[in-house]
């Protein structure tokens, strides 16, 4: 078979001789019992870049050997594309969320042989869901292995632009020393409400995360999570997200991007949101509205905007997101830690090995099944396409 693998380019000054730490920590389980990724076996380093071309997500020997093809891209969004060349006669295609192919009804239509479409993270929103069951193509990805990699990242977000750390920083870097101007957007997280919209495993897991700042814990989600989790944490439940935003300084985003959350953060909705609150959102970058969030920077309605996704990606060099104020925007990298990397291209390669040998793919791996939303897919998608505009992509200039 041929495997179409979509990853990002190398870094700049090529493949790292050696990495800062040796080894990286051993985990059992992930928080509710779920086991890791159980492939047989790996062919990678656990803690060595493997979400790059070269790294190849540490699949080739295990591909080669056992007779398929591998094709290896960074090349994915003009017109003519390597990978859009490559997609005409795969069977395969793994693309990851930082860098996503984005497999559009046209390209799904392109690529006759195409059965699976393998996303190497977790958010499947660059297929086109709904052309995927259509043609009967399934989608699965790697459940849980970077949902606690985000939540680091989120409370990283957090703290930061409450406490404005960006600022601060760039002001020693700048060879300067004046407290007040490093303080005058500073506060303490210290009893303020945060909430975040969605409390599957990357939100929930947020949510345990801040507990410890003592702060005031809020969620919405279509999914009521047990009583016993909400007192545990001391939780407030909201029927709606304008319920959640109206008394949440901080409001954390992490559901998928489906047709449901698209441009929900529109104008509208931030306007009903505490006067100066903050959104950090590490979910998918189209579920707020590019331009809504820099007006709101502008006026004040919100005091920062911080996260790692972006529309489309990479976004384009003049993205407003990249020169409003006050944001605290990195590129799309919480879910791809070194760690998170070793997770999920060992996932990807258990996900494989069931495809070869035929026996089924997890359950809570799967997105789309036989033309239908199947698994966390039924769980956390609904159907349609979140895919319009991704054209755009290709503005980017290295
Ligand atoms: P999850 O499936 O465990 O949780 C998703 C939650 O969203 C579920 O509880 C679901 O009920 C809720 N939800 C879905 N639609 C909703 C709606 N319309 N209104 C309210 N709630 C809704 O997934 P997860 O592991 O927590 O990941 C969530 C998302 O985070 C992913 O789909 C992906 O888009 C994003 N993510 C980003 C990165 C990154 O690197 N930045 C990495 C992993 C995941």
């Amino acid at each position: 078979m041929k495997i179409l693998c979509i990853l990002y380019d190398d870094p700049k000054s090529g493949m790292p001789k050696n990495y800062p730490l040796p080894n990286l920590p051993k985990l059992k389980k992930y928080p509710d019992g779920m086991t890791l990724p159980t492939p047989k076996s790996i062919d990678f380093n656990p803690g060595e870049l493997l979400g790059c071309v070269s790294g190849e997500l540490g699949l080739r020997k295990f591909l080669e050997s056992n007779g398929h093809q591998l094709v290896v891209t960074s090349d994915k969004d003009a017109d003519g594309c390597k990978a859009d060349k490559e997609l005409v006669d795969s069977d395969i295609v793994i693309s990851q969320p930082f860098w996503p192919y984005y497999l559009t009804r046209n390209r799904i239509e392109s690529a006759k042989k195409l059965k699976m479409a393998i996303t190497a993270g977790i958010g499947s929103d660059h297929v086109d869901l709904q052309a995927a069951m259509d043609h009967k193509i399934d989608v699965v990805e790697v459940t849980y292995c970077n949902s606690r990699s985000v939540a680091e990242h989120i409370v990283m977000m957090i703290l930061s632009l409450v406490r404005d750390y960006h600022n601060q920083h760039k002001i020693v870097k700048d060879g300067g020393w004046n407290i007040a101007d490093a303080v005058q957007r500073s506060y303490d997280v210290e009893g303020m409400h945060v909430g975040t919209v969605a409390a599957g495993r990357i939100g929930l897991d947020a949510l345990r995360k801040m507990k410890p700042f003592d702060v005031h814990l809020h969620y919405f989600d279509r999914h009521k999570l047990p009583d016993s989790v909400e007192k545990e944490l001391n939780l407030t439940f909201h029927e709606s997200v304008e319920s959640l935003v109206k008394v949440c300084d901080v409001v954390t985003i992490n559901c998928p991007l489906h047709p449901e959350t698209e441009n929900l953060f529109d104008d509208k909705l931030i306007n009903k949101m505490k006067k100066g609150a903050y959104i950090v959102n590490t979910a998918r970058g189209k579920i707020c509205n590019r331009e809504a969030i820099a007006k709101a920077l502008k006026s004040g309605q919100l005091s920062g905007y911080a996260g790692d996704v972006w529309f489309p990606q990479p976004a384009p060099n003049d993205h407003i997101w990249r020169s409003m104020p006050n944001h605290g925007m990195t590129p799309h990298t919480s879910g791809t830690s070194l760690t998170a990397q070793a997770r999920y291209a060992a996932g990807v390669r258990e996900i494989l090995e069931c495809f070869f040998e035929k026996k089924p793919i997890r359950d809570p791996y799967l997105i789309i099944k036989d033309g239908q939303l199947a698994g966390m897919g039924a769980h956390s998608y609904s159907k349609g396409s979140a895919t319009g505009g991704s054209e755009e992509a290709a503005k980017y200039k290295k």
